[in-house]
Protein backbone atom coordinates (compact mmCIF):
# COMPACT_ATOMS: atom_id res chain seq x y z
CA UNK A 1 0.00 0.00 0.00
CA UNK A 2 1.19 3.33 -0.98
CA UNK A 3 1.61 6.27 2.28
CA UNK A 4 1.88 9.79 1.95
CA UNK A 5 3.06 12.30 4.36
CA UNK A 6 2.76 15.93 3.35
CA UNK A 7 6.34 17.45 2.72
CA UNK A 8 5.70 20.15 6.00
CA UNK A 9 9.15 21.00 6.33
CA UNK A 10 10.16 21.67 2.87
CA UNK A 11 6.51 23.64 2.42
CA UNK A 12 7.65 25.80 5.57
CA UNK A 13 11.13 25.94 4.24
CA UNK A 14 9.48 27.78 1.08
CA UNK A 15 6.68 30.13 3.11
CA UNK A 16 8.74 31.08 5.97
CA UNK A 17 12.62 31.04 4.22
CA UNK A 18 12.59 31.28 0.66
CA UNK A 19 9.69 33.73 0.13
CA UNK A 20 9.42 35.41 3.68
CA UNK A 21 6.11 35.95 3.56
CA UNK A 22 5.50 37.70 6.68
CA UNK A 23 7.52 40.99 4.98
CA UNK A 24 3.99 41.46 2.94
CA UNK A 25 1.63 42.61 5.78
CA UNK A 26 1.24 45.68 4.29
CA UNK A 27 -0.59 43.83 1.03
CA UNK A 28 -4.24 43.63 1.73
CA UNK A 29 -4.70 40.23 2.61
CA UNK A 30 -1.35 39.62 4.35
CA UNK A 31 -2.40 41.20 7.48
CA UNK A 32 -3.02 38.07 9.04
CA UNK A 33 -0.42 35.92 7.42
CA UNK A 34 2.72 35.02 9.51
CA UNK A 35 4.56 32.56 10.59
CA UNK A 36 2.15 30.61 13.50
CA UNK A 37 -0.36 30.68 10.80
CA UNK A 38 1.49 29.15 8.31
CA UNK A 39 2.15 26.19 10.21
CA UNK A 40 -1.37 25.52 11.47
CA UNK A 41 -2.86 25.59 8.19
CA UNK A 42 -0.19 23.72 7.04
CA UNK A 43 -0.74 21.23 9.81
CA UNK A 44 -4.90 21.12 9.22
CA UNK A 45 -4.19 20.38 5.49
CA UNK A 46 -1.40 17.59 5.84
CA UNK A 47 -4.31 15.95 8.64
CA UNK A 48 -7.03 16.31 5.83
CA UNK A 49 -4.83 15.02 3.00
CA UNK A 50 -3.44 11.91 5.10
CA UNK A 51 -6.02 10.92 6.87
CA UNK A 52 -9.20 11.35 4.87
CA UNK A 53 -8.43 11.82 0.78
CA UNK A 54 -5.56 10.08 0.34
CA UNK A 55 -7.19 6.58 2.07
CA UNK A 56 -10.05 7.14 -1.43
CA UNK A 57 -7.21 7.50 -3.74
CA UNK A 58 -6.93 3.63 -4.44
CA UNK A 59 -10.71 2.95 -3.79
CA UNK A 60 -11.88 5.84 -6.13
CA UNK A 61 -9.13 4.72 -9.04
CA UNK A 62 -10.87 1.04 -8.57
CA UNK A 63 -14.16 1.99 -8.61
CA UNK A 64 -14.68 4.81 -10.97
CA UNK A 65 -17.73 7.00 -10.90
CA UNK A 66 -21.40 5.29 -12.11
CA UNK A 67 -23.47 7.08 -14.67
CA UNK A 68 -26.78 5.85 -14.42
CA UNK A 69 -30.20 6.89 -15.75
CA UNK A 70 -28.68 10.10 -16.46
CA UNK A 71 -27.06 10.70 -13.50
CA UNK A 72 -23.48 10.94 -12.27
CA UNK A 73 -22.86 8.92 -8.53
CA UNK A 74 -19.07 9.41 -7.74
CA UNK A 75 -16.77 6.51 -5.68
CA UNK A 76 -18.20 5.89 -1.87
CA UNK A 77 -16.50 8.23 0.39
CA UNK A 78 -15.94 10.87 -1.88
CA UNK A 79 -19.73 12.72 -0.80
CA UNK A 80 -18.24 12.41 3.48
CA UNK A 81 -14.95 13.31 2.21
CA UNK A 82 -16.35 16.69 0.58
CA UNK A 83 -17.99 17.36 3.53
CA UNK A 84 -15.52 17.19 5.52
CA UNK A 85 -13.76 19.22 3.64
CA UNK A 86 -16.17 22.25 2.96
CA UNK A 87 -17.05 22.57 6.62
CA UNK A 88 -13.34 23.07 7.77
CA UNK A 89 -13.31 25.99 5.07
CA UNK A 90 -10.75 24.95 2.24
CA UNK A 91 -13.32 26.29 -0.57
CA UNK A 92 -13.33 29.39 1.40
CA UNK A 93 -9.53 30.09 1.53
CA UNK A 94 -8.41 32.58 -0.78
CA UNK A 95 -11.79 34.07 -1.90
CA UNK A 96 -13.02 37.22 -0.85
CA UNK A 97 -15.19 38.19 2.24
CA UNK A 98 -17.83 40.00 0.74
CA UNK A 99 -19.33 36.75 -0.39
CA UNK A 100 -18.10 34.38 2.66
CA UNK A 101 -14.52 33.73 2.17
CA UNK A 102 -11.47 34.16 4.16
CA UNK A 103 -9.99 36.53 1.93
CA UNK A 104 -6.32 35.05 2.38
CA UNK A 105 -3.76 35.69 -0.40
CA UNK A 106 -3.47 33.36 -2.88
CA UNK A 107 -0.15 32.18 -2.37
CA UNK A 108 -1.81 30.61 1.42
CA UNK A 109 -3.41 28.27 -1.22
CA UNK A 110 -0.61 26.96 -2.93
CA UNK A 111 0.55 24.09 0.01
CA UNK A 112 -2.58 22.64 0.39
CA UNK A 113 -3.22 22.49 -3.59
CA UNK A 114 -0.24 20.76 -3.60
CA UNK A 115 -1.11 18.10 -1.03
CA UNK A 116 -4.57 17.73 -2.50
CA UNK A 117 -3.15 16.31 -5.64
CA UNK A 118 -0.64 14.45 -3.68
CA UNK A 119 -3.78 12.65 -1.97
CA UNK A 120 -6.52 12.59 -4.48
CA UNK A 121 -6.26 14.40 -7.50
CA UNK A 122 -9.62 13.38 -8.90
CA UNK A 123 -11.19 14.49 -5.73
CA UNK A 124 -9.93 17.80 -6.25
CA UNK A 125 -10.12 19.05 -9.92
CA UNK A 126 -14.18 19.36 -8.71
CA UNK A 127 -13.25 21.82 -5.89
CA UNK A 128 -9.50 23.21 -8.75
CA UNK A 129 -12.83 24.02 -10.98
CA UNK A 130 -15.15 25.30 -8.96
CA UNK A 131 -11.97 27.66 -7.62
CA UNK A 132 -11.76 28.95 -11.31
CA UNK A 133 -15.51 29.48 -11.77
CA UNK A 134 -15.24 31.63 -8.43
CA UNK A 135 -12.74 33.84 -9.66
CA UNK A 136 -14.16 34.16 -13.46
CA UNK A 137 -17.87 35.01 -11.98
CA UNK A 138 -15.85 37.72 -9.18
CA UNK A 139 -13.98 39.32 -11.67
CA UNK A 140 -16.45 39.77 -14.29
CA UNK A 141 -19.73 39.09 -13.30
CA UNK A 142 -22.22 41.62 -12.34
CA UNK A 143 -23.02 42.19 -8.51
CA UNK A 144 -26.26 40.49 -9.03
CA UNK A 145 -24.45 37.19 -10.24
CA UNK A 146 -22.08 37.29 -7.81
CA UNK A 147 -24.37 38.05 -4.52
CA UNK A 148 -26.54 35.14 -6.46
CA UNK A 149 -24.15 32.98 -6.82
CA UNK A 150 -20.87 33.29 -5.03
CA UNK A 151 -21.29 32.65 -1.67
CA UNK A 152 -22.51 29.00 -2.21
CA UNK A 153 -19.75 28.51 -4.34
CA UNK A 154 -17.33 29.52 -1.69
CA UNK A 155 -18.69 27.85 1.10
CA UNK A 156 -18.59 24.77 -1.43
CA UNK A 157 -22.64 24.08 -1.03
CA UNK A 158 -22.49 24.24 -4.84
CA UNK A 159 -19.66 23.78 -7.65
CA UNK A 160 -18.56 25.33 -10.46
CA UNK A 161 -17.64 23.80 -13.84
CA UNK A 162 -15.76 25.59 -16.87
CA UNK A 163 -17.22 24.34 -20.33
CA UNK A 164 -15.71 25.35 -24.06
CA UNK A 165 -14.17 21.99 -25.78
CA UNK A 166 -17.13 20.40 -28.16
CA UNK A 167 -16.36 17.22 -30.35
CA UNK A 168 -14.87 19.65 -33.30
CA UNK A 169 -12.94 22.28 -31.08
CA UNK A 170 -10.90 21.76 -28.54
CA UNK A 171 -7.77 24.21 -28.82
CA UNK A 172 -9.48 25.97 -31.29
CA UNK A 173 -12.39 27.52 -29.89
CA UNK A 174 -13.43 29.46 -32.69
CA UNK A 175 -15.12 26.74 -33.76
CA UNK A 176 -17.19 26.95 -31.21
CA UNK A 177 -20.93 25.78 -32.29
CA UNK A 178 -23.27 25.98 -29.24
CA UNK A 179 -26.16 29.34 -29.57
CA UNK A 180 -26.70 31.86 -27.81
CA UNK A 181 -30.46 33.25 -28.19
CA UNK A 182 -31.24 36.54 -26.27
CA UNK A 183 -33.79 36.13 -24.01
CA UNK A 184 -34.97 39.18 -22.21
CA UNK A 185 -32.08 42.00 -20.87
CA UNK A 186 -28.82 39.64 -19.46
CA UNK A 187 -30.54 36.71 -19.97
CA UNK A 188 -30.07 34.07 -23.01
CA UNK A 189 -31.14 30.55 -24.55
CA UNK A 190 -28.37 27.93 -24.45
CA UNK A 191 -28.40 25.22 -27.11
CA UNK A 192 -25.77 22.96 -27.62
CA UNK A 193 -23.47 20.01 -26.75
CA UNK A 194 -20.41 19.71 -24.92
CA UNK A 195 -17.85 17.02 -24.24
CA UNK A 196 -14.98 16.08 -21.69
CA UNK A 197 -15.98 18.33 -18.87
CA UNK A 198 -14.92 17.41 -15.73
CA UNK A 199 -17.43 17.40 -13.05
CA UNK A 200 -20.41 18.47 -15.60
CA UNK A 201 -22.32 16.38 -13.37
CA UNK A 202 -21.75 14.65 -10.06
CA UNK A 203 -23.91 13.94 -7.12
CA UNK A 204 -21.66 15.78 -4.64
CA UNK A 205 -23.89 19.08 -4.49
CA UNK A 206 -27.09 19.77 -5.39
CA UNK A 207 -26.49 22.68 -7.90
CA UNK A 208 -23.80 23.01 -10.24
CA UNK A 209 -22.89 26.62 -12.15
CA UNK A 210 -21.87 26.04 -15.62
CA UNK A 211 -19.48 28.64 -17.63
CA UNK A 212 -20.58 27.94 -21.13
CA UNK A 213 -18.67 28.84 -24.17
CA UNK A 214 -20.95 29.85 -26.82
CA UNK A 215 -22.25 32.21 -29.61
CA UNK A 216 -24.52 35.33 -29.76
CA UNK A 217 -26.66 35.18 -33.17
CA UNK A 218 -24.43 38.61 -34.50
CA UNK A 219 -21.12 36.63 -33.86
CA UNK A 220 -18.25 37.93 -35.58
CA UNK A 221 -16.71 34.71 -37.01
CA UNK A 222 -13.28 32.95 -34.87
CA UNK A 223 -12.69 33.55 -31.14
CA UNK A 224 -13.54 36.82 -31.83
CA UNK A 225 -17.58 35.83 -31.46
CA UNK A 226 -17.61 33.83 -28.42
CA UNK A 227 -19.56 34.69 -24.82
CA UNK A 228 -19.20 33.27 -21.87
CA UNK A 229 -22.42 32.62 -19.52
CA UNK A 230 -23.62 31.14 -16.43
CA UNK A 231 -25.66 28.49 -16.75
CA UNK A 232 -27.09 26.78 -13.41
CA UNK A 233 -27.79 23.32 -13.50
CA UNK A 234 -30.69 24.15 -11.38
CA UNK A 235 -32.50 27.45 -11.33
CA UNK A 236 -31.43 29.84 -8.57
CA UNK A 237 -34.53 31.79 -7.45
CA UNK A 238 -34.11 35.83 -6.14
CA UNK A 239 -34.07 34.98 -2.31
CA UNK A 240 -31.47 32.30 -2.75
CA UNK A 241 -33.37 29.33 -3.15
CA UNK A 242 -33.48 26.57 -5.98
CA UNK A 243 -36.31 26.47 -8.64
CA UNK A 244 -36.43 24.45 -11.37
CA UNK A 245 -33.95 22.39 -13.14
CA UNK A 246 -32.50 24.32 -16.11
CA UNK A 247 -32.26 21.17 -18.46
CA UNK A 248 -28.66 21.21 -18.19
CA UNK A 249 -28.16 17.26 -18.58
CA UNK A 250 -25.82 14.65 -19.00
CA UNK A 251 -25.31 12.72 -21.60
CA UNK A 252 -22.65 9.98 -20.82
CA UNK A 253 -19.52 9.95 -19.30
CA UNK A 254 -15.90 8.82 -20.73
CA UNK A 255 -14.17 5.80 -20.03
CA UNK A 256 -10.22 6.98 -19.52
CA UNK A 257 -6.75 6.31 -18.35
CA UNK A 258 -6.16 8.14 -15.32
CA UNK A 259 -8.66 9.92 -12.50
CA UNK A 260 -11.25 7.41 -12.65
CA UNK A 261 -13.06 9.25 -10.23
CA UNK A 262 -13.34 12.53 -11.77
CA UNK A 263 -16.28 12.43 -13.84
CA UNK A 264 -15.68 13.20 -17.28
CA UNK A 265 -18.80 14.02 -18.95
CA UNK A 266 -20.78 14.95 -22.45
CA UNK A 267 -22.75 18.22 -21.13
CA UNK A 268 -26.30 18.80 -23.41
CA UNK A 269 -28.01 22.39 -23.17
CA UNK A 270 -31.83 22.29 -24.35
CA UNK A 271 -32.70 25.96 -24.09
CA UNK A 272 -31.03 26.41 -20.69
CA UNK A 273 -31.16 29.60 -19.07
CA UNK A 274 -28.02 31.28 -19.48
CA UNK A 275 -26.79 35.05 -18.00
CA UNK A 276 -23.73 36.94 -19.91
CA UNK A 277 -20.40 36.82 -17.94
CA UNK A 278 -18.95 40.10 -18.92
CA UNK A 279 -19.00 41.80 -22.30
CA UNK A 280 -20.84 40.22 -25.20
CA UNK A 281 -17.86 38.96 -27.93
CA UNK A 282 -15.06 38.98 -25.40
CA UNK A 283 -15.76 35.86 -23.36
CA UNK A 284 -11.71 34.67 -24.28
CA UNK A 285 -10.37 37.70 -22.73
CA UNK A 286 -12.91 36.93 -19.49
CA UNK A 287 -11.63 33.64 -19.70
CA UNK A 288 -7.49 34.75 -20.13
CA UNK A 289 -7.90 37.07 -17.29
CA UNK A 290 -8.36 33.57 -14.99
CA UNK A 291 -6.06 31.63 -17.09
CA UNK A 292 -2.72 32.15 -15.22
CA UNK A 293 -4.20 30.87 -12.00
CA UNK A 294 -5.99 27.92 -13.63
CA UNK A 295 -2.53 26.95 -15.30
CA UNK A 296 -0.36 27.39 -12.23
CA UNK A 297 -2.76 24.97 -10.47
CA UNK A 298 -2.84 22.55 -13.35
CA UNK A 299 1.31 22.36 -13.54
CA UNK A 300 0.60 21.83 -9.15
CA UNK A 301 -0.91 18.84 -10.12
CA UNK A 302 2.24 17.37 -12.13
CA UNK A 303 3.93 18.56 -8.81
CA UNK A 304 1.71 16.77 -6.34
CA UNK A 305 1.47 13.18 -8.12
CA UNK A 306 5.25 13.50 -8.49
CA UNK A 307 5.87 13.66 -4.65
CA UNK A 308 3.88 11.21 -3.18
CA UNK A 309 5.73 9.10 -6.09
CA UNK A 310 8.91 10.47 -5.27
CA UNK A 311 7.88 9.27 -1.30
CA UNK A 312 6.91 5.82 -2.13
CA UNK A 313 9.93 5.29 -4.63
CA UNK A 314 12.48 6.91 -1.92
CA UNK A 315 11.03 4.41 0.94
CA UNK A 316 10.58 1.20 -1.62
CA UNK A 317 14.50 1.81 -2.44
CA UNK A 318 16.02 1.97 0.90
CA UNK A 319 13.90 -1.51 1.72
CA UNK A 320 14.27 -3.54 -1.80
CA UNK A 321 17.31 -5.54 -1.63
CA UNK A 322 18.80 -6.11 -4.86
CA UNK A 323 22.67 -6.93 -6.11
CA UNK A 324 25.32 -5.29 -4.32
CA UNK A 325 26.92 -1.92 -4.40
CA UNK A 326 29.54 -1.63 -7.00
CA UNK A 327 32.68 -0.81 -4.53
CA UNK A 328 31.53 -3.97 -2.71
CA UNK A 329 28.68 -4.62 -0.28
CA UNK A 330 27.49 -1.90 1.87
CA UNK A 331 25.53 -4.01 4.10
CA UNK A 332 27.24 -7.87 3.87
CA UNK A 333 25.17 -8.78 6.72
CA UNK A 334 21.88 -8.68 4.56
CA UNK A 335 20.78 -11.09 1.64
CA UNK A 336 21.81 -8.61 -0.78
CA UNK A 337 22.24 -4.22 -0.67
CA UNK A 338 18.97 -2.12 -0.62
CA UNK A 339 18.27 -0.42 -4.37
CA UNK A 340 19.60 2.97 -3.08
CA UNK A 341 22.96 1.62 -3.20
CA UNK A 342 23.14 2.04 -6.77
CA UNK A 343 23.78 4.85 -9.05
CA UNK A 344 21.26 4.62 -11.86
CA UNK A 345 18.39 4.29 -8.46
CA UNK A 346 19.83 7.12 -6.55
CA UNK A 347 19.94 9.49 -10.35
CA UNK A 348 16.11 8.53 -10.44
CA UNK A 349 15.13 9.65 -7.18
CA UNK A 350 17.41 13.08 -7.22
CA UNK A 351 15.95 13.82 -10.80
CA UNK A 352 12.73 13.48 -8.98
CA UNK A 353 13.65 15.18 -5.66
CA UNK A 354 14.89 18.04 -7.07
CA UNK A 355 12.11 18.65 -9.85
CA UNK A 356 9.75 18.76 -6.89
CA UNK A 357 11.88 20.63 -4.96
CA UNK A 358 12.18 23.37 -7.42
CA UNK A 359 8.69 23.11 -8.20
CA UNK A 360 7.17 23.82 -5.34
CA UNK A 361 9.82 26.67 -4.82
CA UNK A 362 8.83 28.29 -8.54
CA UNK A 363 5.07 27.62 -7.98
CA UNK A 364 4.67 29.67 -4.75
CA UNK A 365 6.89 31.85 -5.70
CA UNK A 366 4.49 32.54 -8.91
CA UNK A 367 1.02 32.86 -6.49
CA UNK A 368 2.92 35.43 -4.48
CA UNK A 369 3.72 37.39 -7.81
CA UNK A 370 0.48 37.12 -8.08
CA UNK A 371 -0.56 38.60 -5.52
CA UNK A 372 1.73 41.23 -5.42
CA UNK A 373 0.68 41.65 -9.20
CA UNK A 374 -2.96 42.79 -8.33
CA UNK A 375 -2.15 44.10 -4.82
CA UNK A 376 0.68 45.59 -4.20
CA UNK A 377 0.35 49.95 -3.60
CA UNK A 378 3.28 50.78 -5.95
CA UNK A 379 2.10 50.17 -9.88
CA UNK A 380 5.58 49.84 -10.62
CA UNK A 381 6.10 46.71 -8.69
CA UNK A 382 2.36 45.71 -9.52
CA UNK A 383 3.75 45.63 -13.28
CA UNK A 384 7.12 43.84 -12.27
CA UNK A 385 5.36 41.07 -10.65
CA UNK A 386 2.63 40.54 -13.68
CA UNK A 387 5.66 40.35 -16.13
CA UNK A 388 6.94 37.47 -14.76
CA UNK A 389 3.78 36.27 -13.94
CA UNK A 390 3.00 36.64 -18.14
CA UNK A 391 6.04 35.11 -18.37
CA UNK A 392 6.38 32.08 -16.05
CA UNK A 393 2.94 30.55 -16.69
CA UNK A 394 3.28 29.18 -20.02
CA UNK A 395 6.34 27.40 -18.65
CA UNK A 396 5.05 26.56 -15.13
CA UNK A 397 2.11 24.93 -16.87
CA UNK A 398 3.90 22.75 -19.51
CA UNK A 399 6.84 21.89 -17.75
CA UNK A 400 5.74 21.02 -13.99
CA UNK A 401 3.22 18.76 -16.24
CA UNK A 402 5.26 17.52 -18.09
CA UNK A 403 8.06 16.95 -15.86
CA UNK A 404 5.76 15.72 -12.68
CA UNK A 405 5.03 12.94 -15.36
CA UNK A 406 8.21 11.83 -16.27
CA UNK A 407 8.97 11.95 -12.79
CA UNK A 408 5.71 9.76 -12.05
CA UNK A 409 7.13 7.12 -14.85
CA UNK A 410 10.55 7.16 -12.89
CA UNK A 411 8.93 6.18 -9.33
CA UNK A 412 7.30 3.00 -11.16
CA UNK A 413 10.58 2.60 -12.64
CA UNK A 414 12.30 2.09 -9.02
CA UNK A 415 9.80 -0.67 -8.06
CA UNK A 416 10.60 -2.25 -10.88
CA UNK A 417 7.45 -5.24 -12.31
CA UNK A 418 5.79 -3.93 -8.79
CA UNK A 419 5.13 -0.91 -10.04
CA UNK A 420 3.35 -2.36 -12.83
CA UNK A 421 1.29 -4.12 -10.39
CA UNK A 422 -1.84 -1.58 -9.47
CA UNK A 423 -1.50 -3.18 -5.74
CA UNK A 424 1.29 -0.71 -5.50
CA UNK A 425 -0.32 2.18 -6.28
CA UNK A 426 2.73 3.65 -8.13
CA UNK A 427 1.41 2.73 -11.86
CA UNK A 428 -2.18 5.41 -10.87
CA UNK A 429 0.49 8.16 -10.41
CA UNK A 430 1.40 7.70 -13.84
CA UNK A 431 -1.91 7.48 -15.44
CA UNK A 432 -3.48 10.58 -13.33
CA UNK A 433 -0.68 12.39 -14.25
CA UNK A 434 -0.88 12.13 -18.03
CA UNK A 435 -4.15 14.37 -18.53
CA UNK A 436 -2.53 17.46 -16.82
CA UNK A 437 -0.15 17.66 -20.07
CA UNK A 438 -3.12 18.13 -22.20
CA UNK A 439 -6.27 20.14 -20.66
CA UNK A 440 -6.10 23.31 -19.76
CA UNK A 441 -4.36 24.17 -22.87
CA UNK A 442 -2.30 21.34 -24.32
CA UNK A 443 1.43 21.39 -23.50
CA UNK A 444 2.26 22.24 -26.88
CA UNK A 445 0.29 25.74 -27.13
CA UNK A 446 1.86 26.32 -23.85
CA UNK A 447 5.14 26.54 -26.11
CA UNK A 448 3.51 28.70 -28.77
CA UNK A 449 2.16 31.05 -26.35
CA UNK A 450 5.61 31.31 -24.92
CA UNK A 451 7.26 31.98 -28.62
CA UNK A 452 4.37 33.52 -30.06
CA UNK A 453 3.40 35.87 -27.21
CA UNK A 454 5.36 36.17 -24.31
CA UNK A 455 8.75 36.49 -25.70
CA UNK A 456 8.29 39.04 -28.34
CA UNK A 457 5.78 41.65 -25.48
CA UNK A 458 7.01 44.69 -25.01
CA UNK A 459 10.28 43.92 -26.84
CA UNK A 460 10.98 41.15 -24.26
CA UNK A 461 9.78 43.05 -21.22
CA UNK A 462 8.56 39.86 -19.98
CA UNK A 463 11.61 37.98 -20.36
CA UNK A 464 13.29 40.44 -18.76
CA UNK A 465 11.69 40.13 -15.53
CA UNK A 466 13.12 36.54 -14.79
CA UNK A 467 16.48 37.39 -16.92
CA UNK A 468 17.59 41.02 -15.13
CA UNK A 469 16.69 39.75 -11.32
CA UNK A 470 18.83 36.51 -12.30
CA UNK A 471 21.66 38.35 -13.39
CA UNK A 472 21.55 40.45 -10.26
CA UNK A 473 21.65 37.62 -8.02
CA UNK A 474 24.84 36.51 -9.95
CA UNK A 475 26.93 39.28 -9.99
CA UNK A 476 25.68 39.99 -5.82
CA UNK A 477 27.77 36.96 -5.21
CA UNK A 478 30.36 36.78 -7.41
CA UNK A 479 32.87 37.21 -4.90
CA UNK A 480 31.36 34.63 -2.77
CA UNK A 481 33.37 31.76 -2.76
CA UNK A 482 30.82 28.98 -1.32
CA UNK A 483 28.18 30.13 -4.23
CA UNK A 484 30.57 29.94 -6.94
CA UNK A 485 29.96 26.28 -7.51
CA UNK A 486 25.73 27.76 -8.11
CA UNK A 487 26.39 31.54 -9.05
CA UNK A 488 28.68 29.83 -12.29
CA UNK A 489 26.35 27.45 -12.97
CA UNK A 490 23.08 29.81 -12.93
CA UNK A 491 25.44 32.19 -14.90
CA UNK A 492 26.19 29.98 -18.04
CA UNK A 493 22.51 28.86 -18.19
CA UNK A 494 21.10 32.72 -18.04
CA UNK A 495 23.56 32.67 -21.23
CA UNK A 496 21.94 29.90 -22.69
CA UNK A 497 18.43 31.13 -22.40
CA UNK A 498 19.81 34.60 -23.82
CA UNK A 499 21.16 32.77 -26.66
CA UNK A 500 18.11 30.19 -27.60
CA UNK A 501 15.91 33.49 -26.76
CA UNK A 502 17.91 36.17 -29.42
CA UNK A 503 17.48 33.08 -31.91
CA UNK A 504 13.74 32.05 -32.02
CA UNK A 505 13.08 36.05 -31.68
CA UNK A 506 15.83 36.55 -34.67
CA UNK A 507 14.57 33.90 -37.24
CA UNK A 508 11.13 33.76 -35.97
CA UNK A 509 10.13 36.98 -36.89
CA UNK A 510 10.99 36.03 -40.99
CA UNK A 511 9.58 32.50 -40.65
CA UNK A 512 7.14 32.03 -37.99
CA UNK A 513 7.87 28.03 -38.19
CA UNK A 514 11.31 28.48 -37.18
CA UNK A 515 10.26 29.65 -33.67
CA UNK A 516 7.59 26.69 -34.18
CA UNK A 517 9.63 23.91 -34.63
CA UNK A 518 11.78 24.73 -31.35
CA UNK A 519 8.79 25.97 -29.46
CA UNK A 520 8.78 23.00 -27.16
CA UNK A 521 12.80 22.34 -26.68
CA UNK A 522 13.05 26.27 -25.87
CA UNK A 523 9.99 25.86 -23.11
CA UNK A 524 11.92 23.42 -21.74
CA UNK A 525 15.47 25.01 -21.97
CA UNK A 526 13.68 28.37 -20.06
CA UNK A 527 12.37 25.77 -17.48
CA UNK A 528 15.97 24.77 -16.96
CA UNK A 529 16.85 28.15 -16.69
CA UNK A 530 14.36 29.13 -14.26
CA UNK A 531 15.20 26.15 -11.89
CA UNK A 532 18.60 26.94 -11.81
CA UNK A 533 17.87 30.45 -10.33
CA UNK A 534 14.77 28.96 -7.73
CA UNK A 535 17.79 26.23 -6.80
CA UNK A 536 20.82 29.01 -6.53
CA UNK A 537 18.77 31.16 -4.18
CA UNK A 538 17.51 27.89 -1.98
CA UNK A 539 21.73 26.37 -2.25
CA UNK A 540 22.19 30.26 -0.36
CA UNK A 541 19.93 30.05 2.06
CA UNK A 542 21.33 26.64 3.27
CA UNK A 543 25.04 27.81 3.48
CA UNK A 544 23.48 30.47 5.42
CA UNK A 545 21.66 28.34 7.62
CA UNK A 546 24.52 25.98 8.14
CA UNK A 547 27.32 28.31 8.94
CA UNK A 548 24.94 29.82 11.67
CA UNK A 549 25.32 26.06 13.07
CA UNK A 550 21.51 25.11 12.84
CA UNK A 551 20.41 22.19 14.53
CA UNK A 552 18.40 20.90 11.33
CA UNK A 553 21.84 20.12 9.51
CA UNK A 554 20.80 17.23 7.51
CA UNK A 555 17.68 19.05 6.34
CA UNK A 556 20.00 21.68 4.37
CA UNK A 557 22.36 19.62 3.67
CA UNK A 558 20.38 17.73 1.76
CA UNK A 559 18.96 20.85 0.31
CA UNK A 560 22.48 21.81 -1.23
CA UNK A 561 23.34 17.96 -2.47
CA UNK A 562 19.89 18.42 -4.30
CA UNK A 563 21.08 22.39 -5.06
CA UNK A 564 24.31 20.05 -6.59
CA UNK A 565 22.67 16.99 -8.37
CA UNK A 566 20.26 19.72 -10.00
CA UNK A 567 22.73 22.03 -11.03
CA UNK A 568 25.69 19.08 -12.07
CA UNK A 569 22.99 16.70 -14.08
CA UNK A 570 20.04 18.25 -15.28
CA UNK A 571 20.86 21.72 -16.02
CA UNK A 572 23.41 20.24 -18.25
CA UNK A 573 20.27 19.21 -20.69
CA UNK A 574 19.40 22.38 -21.66
CA UNK A 575 22.77 22.72 -23.86
CA UNK A 576 21.27 19.49 -26.17
CA UNK A 577 18.32 21.66 -26.08
CA UNK A 578 19.97 24.84 -27.58
CA UNK A 579 21.56 22.90 -29.88
CA UNK A 580 18.36 21.27 -30.98
CA UNK A 581 16.75 24.77 -31.40
CA UNK A 582 19.31 26.32 -33.45
CA UNK A 583 19.03 23.38 -36.04
CA UNK A 584 15.83 25.36 -36.76
CA UNK A 585 12.44 24.24 -38.84
CA UNK A 586 13.93 22.84 -41.66
CA UNK A 587 14.59 19.38 -40.52
CA UNK A 588 11.05 19.31 -39.06
CA UNK A 589 8.98 20.68 -42.18
CA UNK A 590 11.45 18.78 -44.75
CA UNK A 591 9.19 15.46 -45.08
CA UNK A 592 6.29 15.66 -47.52
CA UNK A 593 3.06 14.81 -45.77
CA UNK A 594 2.01 11.96 -48.02
CA UNK A 595 5.19 10.42 -46.25
CA UNK A 596 3.77 10.67 -42.34
C1 LIG B 1 -10.10 14.02 -18.75
C2 LIG B 1 -10.36 15.31 -19.45
C3 LIG B 1 -10.91 16.38 -18.76
C4 LIG B 1 -11.20 17.57 -19.43
N1 LIG B 1 -11.84 18.58 -18.75
C5 LIG B 1 -12.31 19.65 -19.47
C6 LIG B 1 -13.17 20.61 -18.86
O1 LIG B 1 -13.47 20.55 -17.67
N2 LIG B 1 -13.67 21.61 -19.64
C7 LIG B 1 -13.38 21.72 -20.97
O2 LIG B 1 -13.87 22.63 -21.61
N3 LIG B 1 -12.54 20.84 -21.56
C8 LIG B 1 -12.01 19.81 -20.85
N4 LIG B 1 -11.19 18.88 -21.46
C9 LIG B 1 -10.82 19.07 -22.85
C10 LIG B 1 -9.37 19.48 -23.03
O3 LIG B 1 -9.18 20.78 -22.56
C11 LIG B 1 -9.04 19.33 -24.54
O4 LIG B 1 -8.99 17.94 -24.81
C12 LIG B 1 -7.76 20.03 -24.91
O5 LIG B 1 -7.95 21.41 -24.88
C13 LIG B 1 -7.28 19.64 -26.31
O6 LIG B 1 -8.31 19.76 -27.24
P1 LIG B 1 -8.62 18.54 -28.23
O7 LIG B 1 -8.75 17.31 -27.42
O8 LIG B 1 -9.75 18.92 -29.11
O9 LIG B 1 -7.30 18.41 -29.10
P2 LIG B 1 -6.95 19.22 -30.42
O10 LIG B 1 -7.26 20.65 -30.27
O11 LIG B 1 -7.53 18.50 -31.57
O12 LIG B 1 -5.36 19.07 -30.44
C14 LIG B 1 -4.71 17.82 -30.71
C15 LIG B 1 -3.21 18.04 -30.60
O13 LIG B 1 -2.80 18.98 -31.59
C16 LIG B 1 -2.11 20.07 -30.99
N5 LIG B 1 -2.50 21.30 -31.69
C17 LIG B 1 -3.73 21.78 -31.90
N6 LIG B 1 -3.68 22.95 -32.56
C18 LIG B 1 -2.38 23.20 -32.77
C19 LIG B 1 -1.67 24.29 -33.38
N7 LIG B 1 -2.31 25.34 -33.89
N8 LIG B 1 -0.32 24.21 -33.41
C20 LIG B 1 0.33 23.17 -32.86
N9 LIG B 1 -0.28 22.13 -32.27
C21 LIG B 1 -1.62 22.15 -32.23
C22 LIG B 1 -2.54 20.08 -29.53
O14 LIG B 1 -1.52 20.63 -28.72
C23 LIG B 1 -2.76 18.61 -29.25
O15 LIG B 1 -1.56 18.01 -28.87
C24 LIG B 1 -10.87 17.70 -20.80
C25 LIG B 1 -10.27 16.63 -21.47
C26 LIG B 1 -10.05 15.45 -20.84
C27 LIG B 1 -9.47 14.30 -21.62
Amino acid sequence: MPQYRAPIRDFEFVLKEFLNIEKYKDLEGFEEVDNDLISALLSEGAKLCEEVLFPLNQSGDTEGVEFKNGNVKVPQGFKEAYETYTQSGWTALTCDKKYGGQGLPDVMNMAISEMICSANLSFGITPGLTHGAYNAIHMHGTEKLKKKYLPKMVDGTWTGVMCLTEPQCGTDLGLVRTTATPHGKGVYKINGSKIFISAGDQDLTENIIHLVLAKLPDAPDGIKGISLFVVPKIMVNDDGSLGEANNVTCGSIEHKMGIHASPTCVMNYDNSIGYLLGEAHKGLRAMFTMMNEARLYVGVQGLGLSEVSYQNAAEYAKERLQGRGLKGAKYPDKAADPLVVHPDIRRMLLTMRSFNEGARALATLTALKIDVSKKHPDEQERQDADDFVQMITPILKSYLTDAGFESTNLGMQIFGGHGYIKEYGMEQYSRDARIAQIYEGANGIQALDLVGRKLPKHTGRYLRAFFHPAAEFVEKHKENKEMAEFTKALHQALGTGQQASLWIAANGMGNPEEAAAGSSEYLRLMALVVFAYIWAQMAEISLKKLAQDTSEKEFYEAKLATARFYMQKILPHSYGLLASIVNGAKPVMAMKEEAF
